[in-house]
């Protein structure tokens, strides 16, 4: 079994805190939170002088300063973190944490295995706290390890945020990430496929609609399923209450996907032959059936050494204000794991999104209580709210006022367990990389531009 380090205390209530004068049944062992400003969710004003009191896993109370501080007893435990702002832990609704992003690789090559591998896991484990977020859904991987790695964090063996595990996507054979393992084809072996993950205990399903640039020869732009085979993946993911999502890169596959009754679009990049091209009808139908979409824009997007092979940036950058513009439910997510799109830079993707016209009050919302709604965890976090669970995170300055407050976290907090943070280190020159990366996955692609 792992040990825990050090950098990673089990909790920072020590035992020898004393009871508290006042509701002593629910406040003992309570301890306090207190920032300059505090954003209760994404709907709400800041909050001067505000203060989280929680217990164990669970925050208690919330609000004021001057409320919360009557209810105290005089030694209660106060971590004042001073000029920051608190507020819920984000989501990042698309990682790989078995995979490096410390050097390109696509789908194919071979991970390590076993412990190795877990070991890696929580290495991105930490680099996904220190960025303030605290929960993920771990969309993609071989085999069982990301339910496995889940369980080990739940277990107290292994440390990070909160897991939604996908295990290995379900796709056509030769299809996108097929190396992972979840290859089906026709309506009933989908079915089974989509009763195995179940049978493995995933929190959400994930099939690959269409190929994807990290497969070379999966063919991004084309479907590569039926809509009579993605409905019966959806049915049995909905017939056990498990939302099911798509990596969707072509047109063709996030229509369908959305025809199947899925409830989410992975990239949604609208790629067809030689580039994009965004379909209004598509948009409109994704809005009438409530689907969410995780256009995960990450390092990779970023103006310098930008390497997304989809298409061109302006083009891919209208699409996704486009998005904006009909009204799509959009929830942050990075594909983080991927070559040179390191986890901790999270917020590479809000700055992208602000870009494309996104307010920070919306990308606040996707990145929380939305988030968490998508994800079915409404009830459980997204909100700094008495009865949630005390994911709590504090930014440098504001992040209703600048999108630079995500990349200086101050404090970030995980089911009531606080993280050591290691400080985002500034961009790496991926100039060099990033053009042969995105030549690269063109070719794979079999697009020549
Ligand atoms: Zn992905």
């Amino acid at each position: 079994m792992a040990q825990i380090p050090s950098s990673f205390k089990a909790n920072n209530t020590p035992d020898r805190r004393p009871g508290l004068s006042v509701d002593v049944a629910s406040l003992t062992g309570a301890f306090v939170i207190r920032a300059a400003r505090l954003l209760l969710s994404s709907d709400s004003d800041i909050i001067q002088d505000g203060a989280v009191v929680i217990k164990g896993e669970t925050i208690i109370s919330s609000g004021l300063w001057l409320a919360v501080q009557p209810t105290l007893s005089p030694d209660t435990e106060i971590l004042d973190l001073g000029d920051v702002t608190l507020m819920p832990g984000l989501f990042d609704c698309h990682v790989h944490l078995s995979m490096d992003p410390s050097f390109f690789a696509t789908t194919g090559s071979a991970p390590p295995k076993g412990e190795e591998l877990f070991a890696r896991m929580q290495t991105n484990c930490f680099r996904v706290l220190d960025a303030g977020v605290t929960t993920v859904r771990d969309l993609g991987c071989p085999g069982t390890y990301s339910t496995e790695f889940r369980d080990r964090i739940s277990a107290g063996v292994a440390q990070g945020p909160r897991i939604l595990s996908a295990n290995a996507p379900i796709t056509v054979p030769g299809g996108h990430a097929n190396a992972w393992g979840g290859i089906a084809s026709g309506v009933e072996g989908c079915r089974q496929e989509a009763r195995k993950r179940i049978q493995e205990g995933v929190d959400v399903i994930k099939v690959m609609t269409t190929g994807g640039f990290l497969t070379p020869g999966s063919s991004p732009e084309k479907a590569r399923y039926t809509v009579e085979e993605l409905r019966a993946i959806a049915e049995e993911a909905h017939a056990h209450n498990i939302p099911v999502t798509t990596h969707a890169t072509g047109l063709e596959g996030i229509e369908r996907a959305v025809d199947a009754g899925f409830d989410c679009i992975e990239h949604c990049a609208w790629s067809v032959e030689g580039g994009t091209r965004f379909d209004e009808e598509i948009a409109k139908k994704i809005v009438a059936k409530n689907v969410a979409v995780c256009p995960t824009m990450n390092t990779a997007c970023v103006e310098k050494d930008y390497f997304l092979p989809w298409d061109a940036r302006e083009h891919v950058m209208k699409n996704l204000s486009r998005l904006r513009d009909h009204g799509v439910q959009m929830v942050v997510g990075t594909d983080n794991g991927i070559g040179l799109c390191p986890f901790e830079r999270y917020a590479d993707g809000l700055s992208v999104l602000v870009e494309a016209g996104y307010s920070l009050r919306e990308i606040i919302a996707s990145a929380t209580d939305r988030a968490s709604k998508v994800c079915g965890l409404s009830t459980v976090t997204g909100k700094l709210l008495p009865g949630m669970s005390a994911d709590i995170v504090a930014f440098a300055g504001n992040p209703l006022e600048s999108v630079e407050a995500f990349f200086n976290p101050r404090f970030v907090m995980a089911r009531g367990r606080q993280h050591k943070l290691t400080p985002i280190p500034p961009p790496a020159d991926n100039s060099e990389m990033a053009e042969l990366i995105s030549k690269l996955l063109r070719k794979g692609a079999g697009l020549t531009q």
